[in-house]
């Protein structure tokens, strides 16, 4: 009996509808559901996951309205070793995505997704990067068979009946195939939890036709395809063709006692602060100053016709990075943790609420007498000394709507998006890049972010803590050959320029040198305002700086220190430029280069070398 595709009255796209109807012939779920973003729906599909046993529902005295979902302990991060950018040419894709051709990629999917729902229903999800109908936004369409991936969509985009409305008879949306690559024999049902293929993924872009096929992994990146799959890799290579840049960056609005606001988006690679960036509490000694929340991953930044930038937040909610949150971290995102949030691979305690590493600093110290652990074993103290085992995983996250949290800008929403006013790039390095340097050009700031180097975190699967080029914090997500990606901001900076407009000011940042004793000596999270402050004041021509060889840099006086301890000695040590080390960060910025060949723009090399001559002078 042929599948009843079920399509609502509303639905009236003739497009849209044969795709859902040849991609349900393909992969053969039972049933299809059309997603229409009601609170109702989101409860019942999180009512199903609990029965199935992929959520444990929290406390609700505790945590009303919340979730706890463990993945298979093999499906816990993003898998970059299997993202492919599928482009026509493979030099389009550039040396630093993995490229199959796309007549052979569609090969290899296509007996892969046959059959691939067999068992499963299969959820039409539709969404909107960006506030609905806004001219910035796009449409998406995940056909999906992971109810995880419909109720965490609803929390992170706009999703549901009303997208409808804007896609009308004809608009255009991107096509997004996910399933976890699990299908169920006749009369079968799940012998896991948290469904996925151990052996086989692909997350798979084709950024010319705009399209994205994930299979076999159900979590964050790889599953949820409105995030890093189309608003970064696919929404790079329509920048690239449109003039415009989608950015691996959150945007925060920053305002003084006297009122004066400015906006900065910053780039730090996965797991390196954006997400605590974005919410930032002033410490003492800044009365008056208040930070909030545009966006805390991703910006799409359109240049306008008086030469200033504008960036949206495409998003509408939060996956971050629940270990290492606690009120002393990160107060306002622990304020957005208080109800309807779904998390993943925390640990359980005793009384039906999460817990992570970090967590004991809100409770003195104090780590639980027990937990079930994000593999659901039991977890004490005693087991943790002996064993290690980590309570919650690393990478473990909380999906949260914007809207929880306290300090949401007041033009989150705004289609037409905030003026940028800087932007600032960071990496995670225990040595050698100092606090804070200003570029003194754009092309200098546009080195110093290609160049940007970070220890790779649990944020992706595979060795962590090894220092690689994370140009733009988007070597992950790029949809395109990184050294036209580089030319793309090159060139944007030149055309501003030539319309007579002030570009933003571009900065470097590490909040990660560590001391000879192994812990980070700048104290970081909202002690993190002081070089926010800095910039702020260069910005107005009111703060100080020395040049040095890799830009501007304030001395231990530009910066304001009340309330915070921290020496002159403390401060040489996350700000010295070592020789030596600089010797070897300059060589690896040449390698980096070099990997890039003929399409490097050669203002970049010439900036090297002018980095080069100043380290030896
Ligand atoms: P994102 O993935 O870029 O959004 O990063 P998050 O803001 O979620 O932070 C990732 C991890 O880095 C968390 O464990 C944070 O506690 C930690 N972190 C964030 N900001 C800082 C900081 O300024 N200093 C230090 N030492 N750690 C930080
Ligand atoms: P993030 O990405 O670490 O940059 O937030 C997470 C993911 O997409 O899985
Ligand atoms: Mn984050």
């Amino acid at each position: 009996m042929p599948l009843d595709l079920n399509v609502p009255s509303y639905v009236q796209h003739t497009g849209l509808i044969a795709w859902v109807a040849d991609m349900a012939a393909l992969c053969e779920p039972k049933y299809i559901h059309w997603c229409d973003g009601s609170q109702e729906e989101y409860d019942a599909l999180c009512q199903q996951l609990v029965d199935a046993g992929t959520f444990t529902r929290l406390n609700p005295l505790k945590r009303p309205d919340s979730y706890l979902a463990r993945t298979d302990p093999s499906d816990v991060a993003r898998v970059e070793d299997r993202t492919f950018i599928c482009s026509e040419r493979q030099e389009d894709a550039g040396p630093t995505n993995n490229w199959m051709a796309p007549d052979a990629m569609r090969s290899t999917l296509q007996p892969l997704f046959a059959g691939c729902m067999r068992g499963r229903t299969l959820y039409v999800i539709p969404f909107s990067m960006g506030p609905l109908g806004s001219p910035i936004a796009q449409i998406g369409v995940e056909l999906s068979d992971s109810a995880y991936v419909a109720v965490n969509m609803r929390l992170m985009t706009r999703m549901g009946r009303k997208v409808w409305d804007v896609l009308g008879a004809d608009g255009a949306f991107v096509p997004c195939m996910h399933t976890v690559g699990a299908p169920l024999a006749q009369g079968a049902t799940d012998a896991t939890v948290w469904p996925c293929n151990p052996t086989t993924k692909y997350i798979v872009h084709f950024p010319e036709t705009r399209e994205i096929w994930s299979y076999g992994s159900g979590y964050g990146g790889n599953a949820l395809l409105g995030k890093k799959c189309l608003a970064l890799r696919i929404a790079s290579k329509m920048g690239q063709d449109q003039g415009w840049l989608a950015e691996h960056m959150l945007i925060l609005g920053v305002t003084s006692p006297e009122g004066v606001k400015h906006h900065i988006a910053a780039a730090f690679p996965s797991a390196c602060g954006k997400t605590n960036f974005s919410m930032l509490v002033p410490p003492a000694g800044f009365a008056g100053w208040s930070v909030t929340t545009v966006g805390d991953d991703i910006a799409w930044i359109q240049p306008q016709a008086d030469g200033s930038l504008r960036a949206i937040n495409p998003e509408a909610g939060y996956f971050g990075v629940a270990p290492g949150t606690n009120l002393q971290t990160n107060p306002n995102c622990m304020a957005s943790l208080h109800r309807d949030v779904i998390f993943t691979n925390v640990a359980l305690t005793d009384d039906g609420d999460v817990w992570w590493e970090g967590l004991e600093a809100d409770h003195g110290g104090q780590l639980p007498a027990h937990l079930i652990d994000w593999q659901g074993r039991h977890w004490t103290p005693a087991i943790a000394k002996e064993t290690g085992a980590k309570a919650a995983h690393p990478n473990a996250r909380f999906t949260v709507a914007a809207t929880n949290n306290p300090v949401l800008d007041p033009a989150w929403d705004d289609p037409q998006g905030v003026k940028i006013d800087a932007f600032i790039f960071g990496g995670r390095r225990s040595s050698t890049v100092p606090l804070v340097t200003e570029a003194r050009n754009w092309v200098e700031g546009v080195y110093m972010a290609a160049t940007m180097g970070s220890e790779t975190t649990a944020a992706a699967f595979g060795q962590q803590g090894v220092v690689r080029r994370d140009p733009f914090a988007m070597l992950p997500f790029c949809g395109y050959h990184m050294g036209d990606y580089f030319r793309h901001w090159l060139e944007l900076g030149e055309k501003l320029q030539a319309q007579g407009a002030t570009l933003p000011r571009i900065y470097c940042v590490n909040w990660f040198r560590k001391g000879a004793d192994g812990q980070f000596v700048w104290p970081g999270y909202g002690e993190n305002m002081r070089v926010l402050h800095w910039l702020l004041q260069r910005l107005q021509g009111q703060a100080e700086g020395e040049e040095t060889a890799f830009g501007i840099a304030p001395r231990y006086g530009d910066l304001h220190w009340q309330s915070l301890p921290f020496s002159q000695a403390q401060f040489a040590s996350v700000t010295t430029l070592d020789r030596a080390m600089w010797a070897q960060e300059l060589q690896s910025h040449a390698e980096h280069f070099a990997q890039l060949g003929p399409r490097l723009p050669v203002a970049l090399e010439q900036v090297r070398q002018a980095l080069a001559q100043r380290l030896a002078g």
